[in-house]
């Protein structure tokens, strides 16, 4: 079927590659901001994503800003939050830096290996006298375990943020997320499923939280010449938010081409041995955007040969998120032991691979990458 020792795929096949609505429209709604003459400072394309991300996900108030780790960073500081944060080391390191670059103190707890979200009963373990809040993500477009982490919100008096950049379009018991903790944070960036080239939302049902993350995204600004806090500039400029309203045409379209790369990835490994996929939450809503695979130790190859044929074949698989964050500098060399009070994080750090997906990947590609993993282990 292919020629020896040539690379399946001429060209490489990305992690991430951008889903881009109507590149037609885009330039028609370029031509629209150029002309209008408003680049940026809340303007009509930015009011606009706002309001329909409002209205997707049935939140109050939704900041977009120019990208989820501004976002973050902006939601944390309308949080007063200080000292120690509870955190996953099992994510992006953005989630992680942003507490960090806030002055904050990141300190790390485990995961439940079944989802990969945050552990909840290792979250009550790290609770101190320092501890002001909980970043808890929604990783994988799976939600983090809300009503546990509510509880223990309530019990301790601590706020919870999400860190929701893998879950825009994602419902938790039914209930969107967005809707969840004291604010949530979205990122809009190229490589995720919905992008505004680089962007992001900060979304909160509180009035009062709103009101503080309203000035800080444009320097405290309360008026013209009225700043009434501290500030940073977030704000997220015309020419993104178009890239938003674009994508908002066809995002029901790329959330069902997800799925069905997805479910054509199940069908495929299901009969490969020792190979599977992270499941989704029965009866919840997904965006389908990763495609994470886990490499058990009954698999007749290891996750890093696996991926070394994939790579080989010019199927760019990622070891998301290689290595944990808790080995990334400086917490790596803050905390030399982290991962013995870390063992899910550690043990699942080394079985996954995120494959290909996305509208640029189409089923034959899927088959192929399929058929490419089950040679892998067929010559083990
Ligand atoms: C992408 C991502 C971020 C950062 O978002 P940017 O828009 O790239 O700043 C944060 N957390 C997670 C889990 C992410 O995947």
């Amino acid at each position: 079927m292919h020629v020896q020792n040539q690379p399946y795929f001429a060209e490489p096949l990305h992690v991430g590659r951008p889903n881009i609505g109507s590149p037609e429209r885009f330039h028609a709604l370029i031509d629209e901001v150029l002309h209008r003459r408003w680049l940026s400072n809340d303007g009509p394309m930015l009011k606009e994503l706002e309001a329909r991300v409002a209205d997707w996900i049935g939140v109050k108030h939704v900041f977009a800003v120019s990208n989820g780790t501004v976002a973050m960073e902006i939601a944390i500081r309308a949080l007063g939050l200080t000292g120690e944060v509870i955190v996953p080391s099992w994510t992006f390191v953005a989630t992680v830096h942003a507490l960090r670059w806030m002055g904050l103190t990141p300190v790390f707890a485990d995961i439940d290996p079944e989802t990969h979200n945050i552990d909840p009963r290792d979250v009550r373990r790290r609770i101190t006298s320092r501890t002001s809040g909980i970043l808890a993500v929604h990783l994988w477009g799976r939600a983090a375990p809300v009503d546990e982490l509510s509880a223990i919100s309530e019990e301790f008096g601590l706020p919870v943020l999400y860190d929701a950049a893998h879950s825009f379009g994602v419902s938790a018991g039914g209930r969107m997320v967005g809707n969840f903790g004291r604010a949530e944070v979205f990122s809009f960036h190229a490589t995720k499923f919905f992008n505004t080239l680089e962007g992001g939302a900060i979304v909160t049902n509180d009035d009062d939280l709103a009101a503080r993350i309203r000035l800080m995204r444009n320097f405290g600004f309360a008026g013209e010449d009225s700043v009434v806090s501290e500030g940073i500039n977030g704000k997220m400029h015309e020419v993104s938010a178009a890239m938003g309203l674009v994508n908002f045409d066809h995002i029901d379209e790329i959330i069902t081409r997800n799925k069905s790369n997805r479910d054509r990835y199940a069908a495929g490994v299901e009969s490969l041995q020792g190979i599977s996929l992270l499941p989704l939450a029965a009866g919840e809503k997904s965006n389908y955007q990763y495609v994470v695979l886990e490499v058990s130790e009954s698999a007749p190859v290891s996750r890093d040969e696996l991926l070394k044929a994939l790579r080989d074949n010019n199927v760019l698989a990622r070891r998301y998120f290689w290595p944990s964050v808790h080995r990334m500098e400086p917490y790596r060399t803050e905390s030399p032991d982290a991962g013995r009070t870390l063992p899910n994080t550690e043990a699942v750090s080394e079985r996954v691979v995120v494959l290909p997906t996305g509208t640029a990947v189409d089923a034959p590609e899927i088959d192929a990458i399929v058929e490419i993993m089950a040679q892998a282990l067929s010559r083990a």
